[in-house]
């Protein structure tokens, strides 16, 4: 049996008469570039983060960096944010020309660990990025806490949480901004790439608008800017999407509680917690070996047996061979966590269309391997 790692085609399948009925009212509108449909898309994507703005940008890494721009943080500030996060959310700090501090994450939630932050601050300090990872939300409360005591910036990176909620807390209730990602593996995904900020303040949004548009304000009048826009072709695609993003999140949940509930027994292996509380929304199902040396045979078998698992992310950021601009990451800490994190972490297969068939092959592989330890 074969199992892939995404459901692309499937979703698409699914749901092929609204997504196309969406492309054809864009194709015949012959508005493709912040057209109507940007502009109905970023409304309901607003209605469904509960802020009162939404602004469609090229991608996840630059709704980060324009943020951060767009608020000011630039050279000579710093950035704490997760140690064990994708890689482009310290590269939207740099590209910000401001300075990436990564901190250590909670051995369990794999979020950013709160009671570490404090200790990272200096007076360059202006903003925390925490980061929902793999669907389950960072410890906002806490982090809202101390960026209040120290008069910080809180940015979020939702690129893997939207749905998601905390215990008590929506995401984007307790931050200036939220930035998040819509490239196709995302649980909101389009055909390509695409992102999004959210947030309640309306200097900024204003701000962002003539950001991601050669700084432009009207017609030929312009300040300094880029060019980082959502097409209307893909807001036609997220619209269509946006409306299953719950039921398609509780599928995500039902095929986690199928794996947590099968590999219940397994002894060489850690897996995904979820905090009390909150919604996990399985953006990923990563799983750890115990003994970080056995990650790289487990991954070999897996795959060999037509799984197709994958590692999240397999080399720390710190650990990556070059820093833009000679301006290495400030290590706040040890980072012990987050090294265990990349050298024994393994995603499972995880969609909303996995199969029943398929969920349990997985199940039965893993208890496999597990056995044979
Ligand atoms: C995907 C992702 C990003 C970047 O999003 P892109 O749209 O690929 O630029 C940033 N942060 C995290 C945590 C991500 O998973």
């Amino acid at each position: 049996m074969k199992v892939d790692f995404y459901g692309h085609v499937r979703q698409y399948n699914n749901i092929k008469n609204e997504i196309d009925a969406n492309l054809q009212e864009v194709i015949q509108s012959g508005q493709f570039v912040t057209g109507p449909m940007l502009k109905r898309f970023e409304g309901e994507f607003a209605a469904y983060s509960g802020t009162k703005h939404a602004i469609g940008v090229g991608n996840g890494t630059d709704a980060i960096w324009l943020v951060l721009m767009a608020l000011g943080v630039g050279p000579g500030d710093e950035c704490i944010t997760n140690a064990n996060t994708f890689f482009a959310t310290a590269e939207a700090i740099w590209i910000a020309g401001a300075t990436t501090v990564l901190v250590d994450c909670d051995p369990k939630t794999k979020c950013i660990d709160p009671a570490k932050i404090e200790a990272a601050i200096t007076p360059k300090t202006k903003a925390i990025i925490p980061v929902h990872l793999y669907g389950q939300c960072a410890d906002m409360k806490a982090i809202r806490k101390i960026a209040d005591q120290h008069k910080l910036l809180v940015v979020e990176d939702n690129a893997q949480g939207i749905g998601a909620h905390g215990d008590g807390f929506r995401i984007a209730q307790w931050s200036d901004a939220t930035a998040t990602s819509f490239i196709i593996q995302k649980n909101l995904g389009t055909f390509g790439d695409g992102g999004a900020v959210v947030t309640n303040n309306s200097a900024l949004d204003a701000r962002l608008r003539q950001l991601r548009n050669h700084g432009s304000t009207a017609r030929n009048v312009h300040s300094f800017g880029f060019n980082s826009r959502l097409d209307d072709i893909h807001a036609a695609i997220l619209s269509a999407k946006l409306k299953h993003i719950d039921a398609w999140n509780d599928l995500r949940r039902k095929w986690s509680a199928r794996y947590t509930a099968g590999l219940k027994g397994v002894k060489h292996l850690t897996l995904p917690y979820e905090a009390p509380g909150g919604r996990h929304i399985f953006h990923l199902y990563v799983v750890e070996t115990k003994d970080a040396a056995k990650r790289d045979g487990f991954l070999k078998y897996l795959n060999d047996t037509g799984i197709d698992a994958k590692t999240h992310y397999s080399i720390a950021i710190h650990r990556q061979a070059g820093y833009p601009w000679g301006k290495p990451a400030r290590i706040a800490g040890a980072l012990a966590n987050a090294e265990y994190n990349a050298a024994a972490c393994i995603s499972l297969p995880m969609f909303p269309e996995l199969t029943a068939q398929e969920a349990d092959y997985v199940i039965e592989k893993v208890l496999q391997w597990d056995k044979a330890q």
